[in-house]
């Protein structure tokens, strides 16, 4: 291993201080105070976080050791007793919130439901009670496949009341991907729809999961409960399948608790897959419920005044941490809407911010350089003057898009909280906290308090200012992953060794490439499976298509190696173009010389191939693993079972539009 990791080439100088205003209010309003905070975690992380604890949730019995770290292996506040869904529910319905609004939900066809907590709470233990005469019990695992309607929320809410363990597939998954994780996760029960709307269309849910099941291909699962959301015709299994609305009215409107440990498993959750075969990620109560209740508290700034949307998929970590449980342990008010950005409706996301006055907008890169591809006179045409804090997640946000939210989007007034986390680590560990970080566009600024996040080489070596290395925690935190699902194996190789232990000191390996600059903010650089080395020279991904998509033909670019018998490798650039430029070959030569002016001549592509589309996951993060097969003309490998649209793929491999 070379001392440098990976180079940084590229910086970037801007800086947006917090809104005074804003910061005067804000739960964390100053650096200052986010030092001391940052401080007082750092020399005592668990009485910080026990302080924490007793403050901000509800506990059955206190715990009576704060964290027991045999690493690997973290147990947070062992001996206590509590349930998720008592801090997201019940506490709310001896104060004023008990009618407030805990969920706005919008259908993409348009309908609407509010929901107020006491609501809530009663069709939780509504489904819980429906959940327990199924034959669910503690300890069990349930899959869910659900439409972003109420009942995802209600359904893992109801498994989390009873003790059983949810895992949540996302509902644009195929019928093996279901199979494959409801296998792995040996679940008792699955609860679905007959189907959902997505982009004008019926998503076939519930025959998805006969498939799934078909031929006792998931011998573990006994019975089936289905949420009638579209109508659509399905067929009933008798004995195994129950439709909630017939079952729904007779179901008693109250379920106590079931009192959990801290360590008892609240969920698993398979990550995204744009690496490989996705992980079943294990996440337990206590510290899963105390961190993503601080982080939204303190990242989002949340107050009661403040409707909140995450744009999430239920599906995926950011809406289980971001949509359910942190909005509703901190008593807030949630949009959940169904639909997403399509050509019925390009503009659905805005006619949602002014309709509900949002004041809290969370999406992700994708989608936020989806829109600039829009252009500005869709949200240009609505009224956008509620928000006030605006935050993206999901992979690194280039600067020119992060200017572009800024701007378009936050008028220039709403700080951008770019939140760094993974599946593996529950919630945000890089944030600014909108009241206190001075903001640079495409860094997710520092380490939430109580992180110890560092940049450091495979022999662990912290890096110097602006050198680029890899991303590591040196402490766990509440919310860490404690294993992979069924196997403890992958758990350690993946996270824990690939960088030795030295004297006591473990790093949490996240995979990603970041460098800190002599601020101490930290800047992902892309992961580290898609380095690219050119003549000895390690590149990340995300600087060189930040200088590509800051040129203005450009919507969207990835880029990989390709093997080059002189070079290793070779630099090959996947762009989509913006609504009016067109592909051309002097476009090309002008792109390569965009990226030796912006970055120099190292970075200079060997190849720019246009393409309509790149290969995503379907929660929207670019597979470049694939684009790294296409590239040096070899077969696809790999797990695709995560990929959005295999069209984009065979399109991409009869080449660009511009040599065709
Ligand atoms: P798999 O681990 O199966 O390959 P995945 O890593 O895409 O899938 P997630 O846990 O959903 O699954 O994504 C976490 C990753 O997303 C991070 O490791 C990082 O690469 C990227 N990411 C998330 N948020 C940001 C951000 N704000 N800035 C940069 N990268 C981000
Ligand atoms: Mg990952």
């Amino acid at each position: 291993m070379t001392d440098i990791t990976i180079e940084s080439v590229l910086q970037e100088n801007r800086t947006f201080a917090p809104p005074t205003a804003l910061a005067q209010a804000a739960h964390v309003s100053s650096m200052a105070q986010y030092e001391e905070l940052y401080e007082k975690a750092k020399a005592d992380p668990a009485g910080f976080w026990a302080e924490l604890a007793e403050q901000e949730l509800d506990w059955f019995k206190p715990w009576d050791k704060v964290l027991d770290w045999q690493p690997p292996f973290a147990k947070w506040f062992e001996g206590g007793k509590l349930n998720i869904t008592y801090n997201c529910l019940d506490r709310h319905l001896t104060t004023w919130r008990k009618n407030k609004a805990a969920f706005i939900w919008e259908g993409e066809p348009g309908d609407s439901v509010t929901l107020t907590y006491a609501q809530l709470h009663r069709q939780v233990c509504k489904m819980a009670n429906v959940l327990k005469d199924m034959g669910v019990s503690k300890g069990d695992r349930v899959g869910i496949y659900m439409p972003m309607i109420p009942e995802a929320a209600i359904a893992m809410l109801a498994c989390a009341r009873i003790g059983a363990a949810h895992s949540v597939v996302f509902g644009g998954f195929s019928a093996e991907a279901l199979r494959d994780r409801l296998v792995d996760a040996k679940a008792k029960a699955v609860i679905t729809a007959d189907g959902g709307f997505r982009k004008d269309k019926v998503v076939h849910l519930k025959d998805a999961v006969d498939q799934a099941l078909a031929d006792n291909a998931v011998p573990s699962v006994q019975k089936v409960l289905v949420v009638q959301r579209t109508k659509s015709e399905v067929t009933m299994a008798a004995g195994r399948d129950i439709w909630w609305h017939e079952v729904e009215p007779d179901a008693a409107a109250d379920c106590p608790a079931e009192p959990m440990d801290s360590e008892d498993l609240l969920f698993i959750l398979y990550t995204s897959g744009s690496t490989g075969k996705p992980k079943g990620v294990v996440h337990t109560t206590a510290g899963y419920n105390l961190y993503t209740h601080m982080t939204l508290k303190w990242a989002f700034d949340l107050k009661d005044t403040d409707v909140y949307w995450c744009t999430a998929d239920v599906g995926w970590i950011t809406g289980h941490s971001y949509i359910v449980y942190g909005p509703l342990s901190n008593g807030a008010t949630a949009v959940m809407y169904e639909g997403v950005p399509r050509p019925s409706n390009p503009g659905c996301f805005w006619d949602v911010v002014e309709k509900y006055g949002v004041t809290i907008f969370y999406t992700a890169p994708t989608a936020i350089r989806a829109f600039i591809k829009m252009g500005n006179d869709l949200p240009n045409a609505r009224d956008l003057s509620s928000l006030r804090i605006l935050g993206t997640v999901g992979e690194p946000i280039n600067p020119e898009a992060w200017i572009w939210y800024h701007k378009v989007i936050g008028k220039e007034r709403c700080p951008i909280v770019d939140t760094w986390w993974q599946t593996e680590t529950g919630g945000f560990m890089l944030t600014p906290l909108p009241g206190a970080t001075p903001t640079k566009p495409g860094s997710a600024t520092k380490p939430f308090p109580g992180i110890l996040a560092d940049v450091v080489d495979m022999n662990g070596k912290p890096a110097g200012d602006d050198e680029g290395g890899y991303l590591v925690i040196k402490h766990p935190w509440p919310s860490m992953l404690r294993t992979v699902y069924g196997d403890e194996d992958r758990f350690r190789k993946t996270y824990w060794e690939q960088i030795e232990p030295k004297d006591g000191q473990y790093f949490y390996f996240a995979g990603d490439g970041a460098r800190r600059d002599k601020d101490g903010y930290f800047w992902i650089m892309g992961r580290v499976d898609d380095v690219i080395n050119v003549s000895g020279h390690r590149l990340g991904t995300m600087e060189i298509e930040s200088a590509l998509v800051s040129h203005p033909a450009v919507a969207e670019s990835a880029v990989v190696g390709r093997p080059d018998d002189l070079k290793g490798e070779d630099i090959v650039a996947f762009v989509t173009l913006e609504g009016g430029a067109t592909a051309s070959e002097d476009l090309k030569a002008e792109l390569k010389q965009h990226v030796v002016n912006e970055i120099g001549a190292i970075a200079r592509p060997g190849e720019i191939r246009f393409a309509e589309a790149l290969p995503k996951t379907r929660s929207g993060k670019i597979m470049r693993r694939l684009l790294r097969n296409l590239a040096s003309g070899a077969e696809i490998a790999g797990d695709t079972s995560t990929l959005e649209d295999r069209t984009v793929l065979d399109k991409l491999r009869q080449g660009d539009p511009e040599s065709a």
